[in-house]
């Protein structure tokens, strides 16, 4: 017997339900917080934000290798006295550089006081112990030297919190002598894969079975989102089992299903998500692959002190379950990750689209498709496929076409493009 659908259930478009998904990302609340060592906070969301511990740069710092000098000096092609040298990780002990003088200074070093500007030795003519700007060759106050405090002064912060931490804020770190960082915890993911047919990796499978992918892709999924994945047994398509399953991952922060959230007979989620009392926020999309896909919230169990759990009831096609974590639960995770407001949101970029695709009336299609950067400007050609089933095709491509509703659209077009 197939049960009744929850009254509160939606079929809703595919920006609604983005704009959903992102309003219930807003308020999420965040995990907590930990110190980890610096190298370990990549991928991470910065939850403290880093200040600058002193100006950066700490002196007025030489760009170029050459003499440090008096600007005016040596626009006028006056014969200068090369004094003494600078290296860099060396101060200038000796006294101010007086007028008719130059210093020998390399990149990185701080630049000696009286002079203004940092002529670069490919710019000059040594002979003896003196030095001239070449023929034309002439020089600003301030030229090739990074003033202090230019980049950063003291105190000022450099990296805000929620920054997702890459190489760029790793090296900002370091500048500052952070060895650790604190960062959001990981929201943990239970992930549930249902259906008869499954089989796990370690089973041989008979003709009829299918090997449980989702559960592995939607692990990579997460942990690349920045979550923490918790594989759970696959729940055969009956009440109990699905319950059993439902009831084990509601205690994480997220719970992600693949599967039995169609019309079908045995397709049996989104019924025992409502007998746990769940709130339904959209039960299908009008999307292309992944329409089944559901989203909604579970009340804390009444013995628990825990949180409302969020949930997303994904197709169990494997293209069609890329393809809505794409979509709707990779913005969700981030949020849940600390990603400061507008980080969170999808990768969408434009890009011209190489072919002519005929358009579906009602649906927003997202197919698997190839971006090539490598050209004048970005273009976007169709992987191809066979289907929302279509796992090769999906490893094909890079991205995923987005066409939009009825649309017919020609080659040459910019259309929208979801990252990957
Ligand atoms: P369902 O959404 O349960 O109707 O499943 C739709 C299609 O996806 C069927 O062909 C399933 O065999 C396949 N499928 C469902 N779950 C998985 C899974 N965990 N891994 C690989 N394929 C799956
Ligand atoms: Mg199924």
């Amino acid at each position: 017997m197939s049960g009744t659908r929850s009254g509160s259930a939606e079929v809703v478009g595919f920006s609604e339900a983005l704009e959903l998904v992102l309003r219930h990302a807003a308020g999420v609340r965040l995990p907590g917080i930990e110190t980890v060592g610096l190298l370990a906070s990549a991928g991470r969301a910065l939850a403290v934000e880093v200040a600058a511990d002193r100006d950066q740069p700490p002196f007025d710092r030489a760009a170029r290798d050459g003499f440090a000098v008096r600007a005016e000096e040596w626009s006028n092609g006056r014969r200068l006295r090369v004094v003494g040298q600078v290296r860099a990780g060396e101060m200038w002990a000796g006294e101010a550089m007086g007028p008719g003088c130059a210093i020998e200074i390399m990149t990185g070093a701080p630049s000696p006081a009286g002079a203004d500007a940092v002529a670069m030795v490919e710019h000059g003519e040594l002979e003896g112990d003196t030095v001239r700007a070449a023929a034309g060759r002439r020089l600003r106050a301030g030229e090739n030297i990074v003033p202090r405090g230019s980049e950063a002064r003291r105190g000022d912060g450099v990296l805000a919190r929620g920054t997702a931490i890459g190489a760029a804020e790793i090296a900002v770190a370091a500048a500052c002598g952070r060895a650790e960082l604190a960062v959001y915890k990981r929201p943990a993911v239970a992930i549930v894969a249902t259906g008869d047919e499954l089989v796990e990796l370690t089973e041989t499978p008979e003709a009829q079975h299918i090997r449980n992918s989702n559960g592995y892709a939607l692990a990579a999924l997460v942990t690349a989102a920045g979550g923490e994945p918790r594989r759970l047994a696959i729940a055969r398509d009956t009440r109990e089992d699905v319950r059993a399953r439902i009831e084990e991952g509601r205690g994480s922060d997220l719970l992600l299903l693949s599967g039995g959230v169609s019309a079908g007979r045995y397709d049996l989620v989104e019924e025992v998500l409502a007998e746990f009392g769940a709130e339904f926020f959209f039960t299908g999309v009008r999307m292309q692959p992944g329409k089944p896909v559901v989203f909604g919230r579970l009340p804390a169990p009444e013995s628990a002190s825990g949180d409302a759990c969020y949930f997303f009831g994904l197709p169990g096609n494997p293209v069609s379950t890329q393809v809505t974590f794409h979509c709707f639960v990779e913005p969700m995770l981030r949020a849940m990750c600390g990603a400061g407001a507008g980080l969170e949101a999808p990768r969408f970029v434009q890009a011209t689209l190489a072919e002519e695709v005929k358009g579906k009336a009602g649906l927003t299609r997202l197919l698997p498709a190839v971006l090539r950067h490598d050209l004048e400007r970005p273009e976007v050609r169709l992987a191809g496929w066979q289907g929302s089933g279509d796992l090769p095709a999906n490893a094909r491509a890079n991205c995923y076409a987005v066409l939009p509703d009825g649309q017919d659209l020609r080659a040459g077009d910019v259309i929208t493009v979801l990252l990957r």
